[in-house]
């Protein structure tokens, strides 16, 4: 890795949708004007306008109305990135948002509508473009798509979609999924039959595709690898990579009134959501040293976007209506934090991981074996013609792939040929006595068979080469109509339009910032009425900022308490959830097992799970390790004694190894199922009429006081526990009598030991 650049910063968009049939039908205020010229998003939010208070207004690298074309927002932002990472550079765009707000519009948008598709089908478009007019330079492009949801990584791509995928670290290469399937792709609709394979996958794994996509956070990656020759005769090979990330839905959860595991997935989302907002905070902070990454998978996968050696586009999609407008605040705060954000973008050069080394070199080897085998037949077929004088009957290697493959079928031609001749000689040969006959016929058959074999082999070798090398895109062949140079050109236009127009944004807002500056050293005053009163206007027009920037403060409070109340119950929830635990712990499992599961529990930092150790762990790595010199061949130890008279006697007693294995007998049962007595009707009737008068037993409950007792009816009467065997009168008397005679008021049940303390 090499070619360090300066910092620069997260570029930062702000893209409004169109108000939706439901909310114009509803008549919603627009709140959100977009100044494009500007690069501004004002808000007003009616309940604070009612109150005087000023619209808020929030300046950004670029912003899109409700009118923005999905081709002008690729041309002025994505289309620059993209073109990095065809460079060497890693990139990464992800949208933000509410839900509804337009993040997959914007990231995929309407498939089949070249007007209104997404950046990511236009970046398939783009690099494979990009491709076909390229010279002398070799890519391999590669796709995978994945999904984190509940904090747990699914590959969109793979067979298994039960199968969850971890995150590992290397020193070298960075944070990656480990086992994530990736499709090499050779053209756009390769690409997008991924793209599809994929979104498939996701909506498979959700009951409600909506509720789902809002829940998780989708991301598609692009890997392009380019291989060139470089200055020193070498090869050299550039990998970008491109992460199109479409994020869970950025409203709180608690408005929409989550509990239990609703609350356990809400918490989860947030925690990737949060995290992204705690490392940007930390990042844009510049005080903290740490920055929390490893708080959740999102931001772990992240890394490198956020403030590492990535270029990153952060797309904020917000909504313009009014019922919207607290959500379209936060959306706007948290993108204004992540402008501040600096990378250090830079090209990754012959990384250690480049698949497109390995398959040159595979390339290389499996040439080099076919071209051994050719030459070879090429040089016996020469001889054979006694035609010496064509050298050493050597291919060139490149380009001359098609004759190699020709002559090679002429030579198994030829050879089939020879076999065939000789063998119908043998058989018209006369001579021959019949077992000589059937003898050499056995021979050339083997030959044959040999020779088939080869064959085969040659055959499959060469195949293995035009599949992988197929899979090498090289420029100016048929990918995408790279003749079309009115295109090129339009695009190119098109480019200079989209720089022409960040200029001018970017020289805008300068110049009101300088006009703000310098408006006071240029006034020179001619009365002492005329300076009041310009200071007066200024005086207004800074009080107005002041109060801006008061209620700006006063909101980020509101909502730093409010995301904290949150919090604090969430960890609320979270902590009764522990105590239940514990309790649970604490009072029904014996402390040796308890102990014994503490002493063998680990937790593995890498994948951030407690973990068990085998049970069998022994102290001493090499006691039992080996077996016994007593029990070398044998089943068991045996003693020296036993092994002689083993093979001495016939005796049984010492055949260790003789053991009988015997199933199990299973016993017939001896018992019968409980049936309760059997009270003869009139026998029923008669006691009925005896105990008709009689009041229901008197017990009493004062030494009976655990909480897990059956709640006492009101007039104190014994119930018939539900298991017990059916009670006579005298049973019961008895269990009165000793529970009043000899218990003391002490509670039946263990005492708990308590819970430990948090
Ligand atoms: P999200 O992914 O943020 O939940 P969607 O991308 O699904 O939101 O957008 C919700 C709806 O709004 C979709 O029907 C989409 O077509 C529409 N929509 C979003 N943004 C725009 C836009 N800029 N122009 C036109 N329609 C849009
Ligand atoms: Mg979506």
């Amino acid at each position: 890795m090499s070619k360090s650049k300066s910092s620069e910063s997260v570029k930062v968009v702000v893209r409004c949708r169109p108000m939706n049939e439901k909310e114009l039908a509803a008549t919603y205020e627009c709140v959100v004007s977009v100044d494009v010229k500007f690069g501004q998003i004002i808000v007003r939010n009616p309940r604070e306008a009612s109150a005087g208070e000023l619209p808020k207004v929030f300046t950004f690298d670029s912003v899109y109305d409700c009118n923005s074309k999905q081709l002008d927002l690729y041309d002025e932002t994505f289309r620059p990135l993209v073109d990095s990472v065809l460079q060497g550079f890693n990139g990464t765009i992800f949208a933000y948002g509410q839900t509804g707000t337009g993040k997959t519009y914007t990231m995929e948008g309407v498939k089949n509508d070249p007007e209104r598709r997404g950046v990511i089908p236009n970046s398939f478009d783009h690099v494979f473009t990009h491709i076909s007019r390229s010279q002398n330079q070799q890519y391999l492009v590669r796709a995978s798509y994945l999904e984190i949801y509940q904090e747990e990584i699914r590959d969109l791509l793979s067979k298994d979609q039960a199968r969850r995928l971890e995150l590992r670290e290397r020193p070298d290469t960075g944070v990656y999924v480990k086992d994530l399937s990736s499709f090499v792709t050779k053209s756009v609709r390769e690409i997008e039959n991924v793209m599809n394979v994929g979104n498939q996958n996701r909506s498979v794994g959700s009951t409600n595709m909506n509720e789902h996509s809002s829940r998780s956070h989708a991301i598609f990656v692009i890997t392009v690898e380019c291989s060139e020759l470089g200055p020193d005769g070498e090869n050299h090979i550039r990998v970008g990579k491109l992460n199109l990330v479409d994020l869970a839905g950025s409203e709180r959860q608690t408005k929409t009134g989550a509990q239990g595991e609703r609350l356990k997935e809400a918490t989860k989302i947030n925690l990737s959501l949060s995290a992204l907002g705690n490392v940007i905070s930390a990042l844009v902070d510049g005080r903290s040293s740490h920055i929390p990454y490893r708080d959740s998978k999102l931001t772990r996968l992240l890394q490198d976007s956020l403030g590492g050696n990535a270029r990153t586009v952060m797309v904020a999609n917000i909504g313009p209506a009014s019922y919207n407008v607290e959500e379209t605040l936060t959306t706007l705060r948290y993108s204004n934090r992540a402008k501040n954000i600096k990378n250090k973008p830079r090209v990754n050069e012959d990384p250690k991981d480049a698949l497109l080394r390995k398959f040159q070199e595979e390339i290389a080897k499996l040439k080099a074996q076919l071209e051994r085998r050719t030459g070879k037949k090429n040089k016996r077929r020469h001889k054979r013609r006694g035609d010496c004088s064509s050298g050493d009957g050597h291919e060139e290697a490149s380009g001359e792939e098609d004759e190699v493959d020709d002559n090679r079928i002429d030579y198994w031609r030829e050879q089939q040929e020879k076999l065939e001749r000789e063998r119908k000689a043998i058989m018209e040969d006369h001579s021959l006595v019949a077992e000589e006959k059937a003898q050499l016929l056995k021979e050339k058959q083997k030959k044959m068979e040999d020779l088939k074999k080869e064959q085969e082999a040659g055959d499959m070798l060469s195949a293995k080469v035009r599949a992988m090398e197929s899979k090498l895109l090289v420029g100016g062949k048929n990918i995408v109509d790279h003749t079309n140079e009115q295109q090129k050109m339009l695009e190119l236009k098109r480019q200079e339009i989209a720089e022409q127009k960040r200029k001018e944004r970017e020289m805008q807002q300068q110049m009101e910032c300088r006009d703000e500056e310098t408006l006071e050293l240029k006034e020179t005053y001619s009365s002492l009425q005329q300076e009041v009163d310009i200071k007066t206007k200024k005086l207004k027009k800074l009080f107005a900022k002041l109060q801006a920037v008061k209620a700006e403060i006063h909101d980020i409070q509101e909502a730093h308490i409010n995301e904290r109340q949150e919090l604090e119950q969430t960890q609320n929830e979270l902590t009764r959830d522990l105590k239940l635990k514990h309790l649970i712990i604490e009072n029904f499992i014996p402390f040796e097992e308890k102990n014994k599961i503490v002493n063998r529990a680990f937790f593995d930092d890498e994948d951030e799970y407690w973990k068990m150790r085998p049970i069998t762990h022994i102290e001493d790595e090499h006691q039992m390790m080996s077996r016994p010199q007593s029990a070398i061949g044998f089943r068991r130890p045996l003693s020296n004694h036993a092994r002689m008279a083993m093979k001495d006697s016939p005796d049984v007693r010492y055949k260790a190894e003789n053991i009988l294995l015997l199933g199990m007998e299973m016993p017939s049962r001896t018992t019968k199922d409980y049936q309760q007595p059997v009270i003869a009707p009139k026998v029923a009737a008669a006691l009925e009429d005896a105990l008709k008068n009689e009041s229901d037993l008197q017990v009493d409950a004062s030494g009976f006081n655990s909480s897990f007792a059956p709640p006492a009816s009101a007039s104190g009467s014994l119930r018939k526990p539900k298991s017990a065997r059916p009670r006579t009168g005298k049973q019961s008397n008895t269990w009165t009598s000793s529970f009043n005679v000899h218990n003391p008021p002490s509670p039946i049940y263990p005492q708990s030991r308590g819970l430990v303390p948090k």
